[in-house]
């Protein structure tokens, strides 16, 4: 069990940001409380009849916005501090990503190792079903999504139970993540791994950035070590061996793994299957302590599991001189002290990993539009740049042969604007958090996402006005 209070962490990163902003200090603590918190215990039935106890919560941290947003966590560990601190850093990372929604996080506190599938619907089904007796979940209210533990399986059995008892046109809009034929969207379950990408990849285009770390610019040719390969882990590491790094180290719960010669994804992805460990993999070097990879050499370290991670214990020994925060809450404060005093570059979690609420809201929008994206425009594109090729044609001696004209006559499908939006809003965000780190000359980006975010929140609840 950690010693860090994380609800205290992610407060300890707000108030250092505070005092660059103009706001008095009883707005401050209006934007840094967690308005409700809503616990909850109920019966399940396992499959032998017998009656467990579960436990759980959703905390809603900020109403600046509605709905509400942020994914539900299954885990053994979840506790009510653990979920007051993940709304909160929902919130800050809306409006970094400017996602209309204020910040919220739900909790089972449950082992899914320990339950049967059906005892998992029993367990979503009962828990939705509390959230909506006290208004918990909407559209319009607060919206779930995946997060650790839960998957679209899970979003589409809160859909489900949402819509059995709410005659609500907009239903498929109470939660994200879902299947596709339940109202979710292409590209969903990787956003959050493609944002983490995006994000790397902007910051390894700033040369002064990369000059100071004593790196090239750009990602290809950088090496980077992941813990956790689970979806967030596995996508960034896809994408960025996609774009030309190398993977060489791997932590998961059974251990680290190292080889500098680089990790093949797949294949590795494929050996846990089969063999339940990542231990033994190819030509691959087991670490001798669990976590041993956070501190092996590498250009990116991508903590992609859970929140206190890199700590005051391991910071010291971290050699990665980008720490790249896929995972919430990875690096407690002092770590990050320790690792700034060092030079490396922190690429914070409420900016880094913002990529799955970014497609969530896409999504959401879709479900209250009720309309595909490119549906209405896709076809009508493609007629278009065919017109134009054929103008081309006339002009020239180029004929398109067919394979061509289908590549560039191509229109967006519901996947490339997805992607697209995606790529957008991390690039913009990432320039705005550059910018107030200029100002302020700071040399951190942690502080420098959350005045940002601050300042945005704070003009919300400025122009709300206090009721009554
Ligand atoms: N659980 C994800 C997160 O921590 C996604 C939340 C959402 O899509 O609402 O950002």
């Amino acid at each position: 069990m950690s010693t860090y209070k994380f609800y205290e962490q992610v407060n300890k990163n707000f108030d250092k940001a505070a005092v660059y902003t103009r706001f008095d200090k009883g707005l401050l603590a209006q934007i840094k409380i967690c308005n409700t918190v809503y616990h909850v215990t109920f019966p399940v039935r396992r499959d032998d009849g017998r009656i467990d106890v579960i436990e759980g919560w959703r905390v809603e941290h900020s109403q600046h916005k509605l709905p509400t947003k942020g994914g539900i966590r299954y885990s053994h560990k979840v506790d009510e501090d653990e979920t007051m601190a993940l709304a909160a850093l929902m919130s800050y990372k809306c409006a970094l990503v400017d996602v209309p929604f204020g910040g919220a996080k739900g909790g089972v506190k449950i082992s899914t190792r320990d339950y049967s599938e059906s005892e998992l619907e029993r367990i979503t089904r009962r828990y939705t079903y509390e959230l909506i007796k006290k208004g918990f979940i909407g559209p319009g209210v607060d919206v779930p999504a995946p997060d650790y533990g839960t998957g679209a399986r899970e979003m589409g059995w809160i859909l489900d139970t949402y819509r059995q008892m709410k005659d609500d046109i907009n239903a498929e809009g109470c939660v994200t993540g879902k299947p596709i034929q339940q109202g979710g969207i292409r590209g969903r379950t990787e956003a959050t791994g493609r944002g983490v990408y995006f994000g790397i990849r902007e910051a390894c285009n700033i040369k002064e950035d990369m000059k100071a770390l004593g790196l090239e610019t750009g990602v290809e040719g950088k090496t980077f070590v992941v813990q956790g390969l689970g979806n967030v882990g596995y996508h960034a590491a896809k994408y960025l061996t996609e774009a030309g790094a190398k993977m060489v180290g791997v932590a998961e719960m059974e251990g680290s793994i190292y080889d500098e010669d680089g990790i093949d994804l797949e294949k590795l992805v494929q050996f846990r299957k089969e063999t339940g460990s990542i231990i033994g993999f190819g030509g691959s070097k087991e670490l001798p302590n669990r976590s041993d990879a956070l501190i092996a050499e590498c250009d990116i370290l991508i903590p992609a599991a859970l929140e206190s991670q890199i700590t005051g214990d391991n910071a010291h020994a971290v050699k990665a001189k980008i720490i790249a925060e896929a995972a919430n809450g990875p690096t407690t404060s002092d770590a990050h002290e320790i690792l700034k005093e060092r030079g490396a570059l922190i690429l914070p979690d409420t900016y880094l990993n913002a990529g799955g609420v970014v497609v969530s809201y896409f999504e959401w929008l879709k479900d209250i539009q009720h309309v595909r994206y490119g549906r209405m425009s896709k076809r009508y594109d493609e007629t278009s740049y065919k017109k134009i090729l054929k103008v081309i044609e006339g002009l020239s001696d180029r004929k398109f042969t067919e394979e061509e004209l289908g590549d560039l006559a191509k229109g967006a499908d519901e996947y490339d604007l997805v992607d697209s939006g995606l790529e957008e809003t991390m690039i913009t965000a990432y320039q705005q958090i550059v910018d107030i780190r200029r100002e302020h000359n700071l040399t951190d980006l942690r502080t420098a996402a959350f005045i940002n975010a601050i300042n945005k929140i704070g003009i919300m609840y400025e122009q709300m006005g206090i009721f009554p």
